[in-house]
């Protein structure tokens, strides 16, 4: 007899993954959150029934929400991640030395101690010495800040879950506004922004909210396999800079290039080259969103 784990991506499609064995359970104060050893991913991460991450492929994701705005950023010395509580992305931004300081904002620590023990190969960072971890609700974060307006950042990532539960805020236009007013005044922001074949209304709204309050906004993509659909999203604000270039000399110094095994430099302008019905949904909406 098999078992197998179904994420139930919409009410008539879903994944399934056989099983080795089940890691670790627990009903946290935030989330359901269930550790599985799958046959073809390896270990698993699952919140809410929604797979967050495999040890197989999540260097697609971790790789892409994190180099694209930190190439496109001069000098990215400040960089703010809300959610991540996996550690993949804090891994992947502090592979660049110019960043001074990577502050991660989690809202549930078991994320973070069941990481550390059983994803291993992702939660490596949290104890780098330019690595700093809160366990706090990311909007209550940037409130506090702004309040004391004593921090800004240069890119801020938002790896959150989905918009339910604890992130549901996060998907919504105040909080956009206070990623805007966390950044400094060249600052850059990216959240993922889930799947165009079965999330395209939540796509189009996001993308509205985001090129309201930013002077620049885009759309680029990924495949990642265990994700509804395989074809992800990811949308960027940003004050300045035009994400699908590369800033002058960053690219020199970042020698760890040849370890990545999804994002290429090339990338950072072809990942925006949107195929035409996922630019359909962002069109007259972001910069690159156009169906010529
Ligand atoms: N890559 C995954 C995806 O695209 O769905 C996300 C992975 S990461 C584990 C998502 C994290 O966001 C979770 O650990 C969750 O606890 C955290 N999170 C959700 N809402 C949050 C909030 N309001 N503040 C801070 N972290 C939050």
């Amino acid at each position: 007899m098999h078992l197998w784990f179904t994420e139930e991506q919409t009410a008539g499609f879903g994944i399934t993954a056989k099983i080795k064995k089940t890691l670790y359970h627990e009903q946290t104060p935030y989330q359901v959150l269930d550790m599985v050893e799958t046959e073809t991913f390896g270990p698993m991460l699952v919140l809410d029934g929604m797979v967050m991450t495999t040890v197989r492929d999540e260097f697609v994701y971790h790789e892409m929400i994190s180099h694209i705005p930190l190439f496109a950023h001069p000098n990215p010395r400040r960089v703010l991640i809300i959610g991540g509580g996996d550690g993949g992305v804090l891994r992947e931004v502090l592979r660049h030395s110019v960043v001074e300081r990577a502050v991660m904002v989690e809202i549930d620590s078991a994320v973070v101690e069941v990481s550390k023990a059983y994803l291993p190969q992702l939660s490596s960072a949290f104890t780098h010495p330019r690595a700093e971890v809160h366990i706090l609700d990311g909007f209550r974060y940037l409130s506090d800040i702004a309040e004391t307006r004593r921090v800004s950042y240069d890119v801020i990532i938002v790896d959150s879950t989905e918009p339910v539960g604890p992130a549901e805020k996060l998907f919504e236009r105040g909080f956009y506004q206070a990623i805007f007013d966390a950044l400094s005044e060249d600052g850059l922001f990216v959240a993922q922004t889930d799947n165009p074949w079965f999330k395209g209304d939540l796509i189009r709204r996001v993308s509205r909210d985001i090129a309201q309050v930013f002077p620049r906004a885009f759309l680029y993509t990924a495949n990642i396999p265990t994700y509804p659909s395989g074809l992800w999203t990811f949308t960027i604000g940003s004050k300045v800079y035009d994400p699908r270039t590369i800033a002058p000399h960053r690219v020199d110094r970042a020698p760890f290039l040849k370890e990545l095994r999804y994002y290429h430099p090339a990338l950072q302008e072809a990942a925006f080259v949107l195929p035409r019905f996922v630019s359909a949904l962002v069109e007259g909406v972001l910069e690159n969103g156009t169906t010529i």
